[in-house]
């Protein structure tokens, strides 16, 4: 997404608050038009086993609020779930630590 040059509405970092797309699809849930397209990010398993999936698309109602994933994405979703060896980065933490010789009393 390209990001606008104005200092007045930055953009945040965190992508599940980007605003939603409009796309030319009928909700699945009240069959009307108008079914946008938000950017999310979700976690799945636990542990070990945790990965996280940021911009998955979920599609939102704005006639009946419904939210749900396509059967499209859910495939994918499945798809990169089975490959996260290969399909997700590892992402590292920069960890510090704080002194342990710091002067706790002066
Ligand atoms: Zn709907």
């Amino acid at each position: 997404m390209p990001r606008s040059s104005s200092s007045s509405n930055p953009a945040p970092a965190d992508s599940t608050s980007s605003p939603p797309t409009s796309i030319d699809a009928i909700c699945a849930s009240c069959g009307k038009p108008g079914v946008q397209i938000q950017r999310v990010t979700r976690s799945y398993g636990r542990g070990d086993e945790l990965m996280v999936i940021e911009d998955i698309p979920m599609c939102r109602c704005p006639h009946c609020h419904e939210r749900y994933f396509t059967a499209q994405i859910l495939h994918e979703i499945e798809r990169i779930k089975s490959h996260r060896q290969t399909l997700a980065e590892a992402r590292m933490v920069p960890v510090a630590n704080f002194p342990v010789e710091f002067p706790l009393i002066d």
